[in-house]
């Protein structure tokens, strides 16, 4: 297991804390948070921890380039961007979108990390248009490496297996884990450190833009995948995975009075930013499901924080959060 090629820069281990005032607000079960909103590398967040692992791939390759998509508010491309940056890569970026006279947010952080940035109007458009910017790179002699969307290749997802690792040390109690999902990177990876490390709790991940049916095969294959290695391969299975996608209706990145509910009492009853289209989705359908006693009373419910607050100051987002 230690000759995984790993770069340490995560500011790990990161805190676990409670949410009291939040706990007597919802009257529910004790919610805690751990915070990889404070994963460290430009704000920090969930793609922190799978960079370590695809870094150091893309160094053990003798990549030059790194290569990545996303939307054009995409953490996971702010958080490649710097990590180029740091490690000392060029860096493209296949964003779709419609570019503003005026970047903010992560869009202005991708420019001051240096990256390379290719737009697309359309999401239709994008696999495309990054299969051609990899092959381009390749011809000009760039050495590129292709870093999955959301990095959720079974290297990166291995980040979030060592996660589960580092909660298990933490020693804190919890019968359940609820995070926002997407690519699956993350699930994934606390699906397999799940049953390598033993944690005894649910781990629920709630849907952000996919179907839970989708979840429940990606994920498992994508866990069997990274779980090769760490040791022998675990055929996981569907059935064993968790997703709820009763809140990703409106679609990716569309504000509805719940995100912007789940944003604001975070704010107001513990001085806690959740960022709009990740984390306060995803504690949406965590408060709606306490609201509704999906939860004992007497349970307790980690909030795995994943970040992206620094989306919270990108104009379509901010003018939409009051
Ligand atoms: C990327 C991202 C997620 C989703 O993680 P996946 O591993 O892609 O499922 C959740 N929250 C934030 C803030 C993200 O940036």
């Amino acid at each position: 297991m230690n000759k995984i090629p790993r770069l340490n820069f995560a500011h790990l281990p990161t805190p676990i804390e409670e949410l009291p005032r939040l706990t007597e607000h919802l009257n529910g079960p004790k919610i805690l948070i751990k915070r990889d909103d404070q994963t460290g590398l430009a704000f920090g967040g969930n793609k922190t921890r799978k960079l370590e692992f695809l870094v150091a791939e893309a160094r053990e390759q003798g990549a030059k380039t790194l290569i990545t998509g996303g939307a054009l508010q995409s953490n996971h491309c702010r958080q490649t961007a710097a990590a180029a940056a740091r490690f000392g890569f060029d860096c493209t970026l296949v964003l779709n979108g419609e570019m503003p006279e005026q970047p903010s947010a992560n869009l202005l952080l991708d420019q001051m990390f240096g990256a390379e940035i290719v737009t697309v109007t359309d999401r239709a458009d994008r696999d495309q248009a990054l299969q051609e910017t990899f092959q381009k790179a390749v011809a000009a002699g760039k050495k590129p490496y292709l870093v999955t969307y959301g990095g959720s290749s079974p290297t990166g997802a291995l980040g979030y297996a060592f996660a589960m690792k580092e909660f298990m040390e933490q020693n804190i109690h919890a019968d359940w884990i609820l995070f926002g999902t997407s690519s699956g990177g993350t699930h994934a990876g606390l699906v397999l450190g799940q049953r390598v490390f033993g944690y005894k709790g649910k781990v629920l991940g709630i849907s952000i833009d996919e179907p839970e049916e989708w979840f429940k095969t990606r994920v498992s294959d994508l866990a069997s995948d990274a779980s090769e290695r760490v040791g022998e391969r675990i055929e996981f299975t569907p059935a064993e995975v968790f997703a709820n996608a009763d809140y990703c209706k409106p679609g990716y990145g569309v504000l509805t009075d719940a995100e912007r509910e789940a944003v604001r009492l975070f704010a107001k009853h513990e001085g806690l930013l959740l960022d709009p289209v990740y984390t306060g989705r995803a504690a949406a359908g965590m408060i709606d499901l306490i609201r509704k006693g999906f939860f004992k009373k007497e349970e307790t419910v980690l909030f795995w924080h994943t970040g992206g607050t620094t989306a919270l100051f990108a104009e379509k987002y901010s003018a939409a959060l009051l």
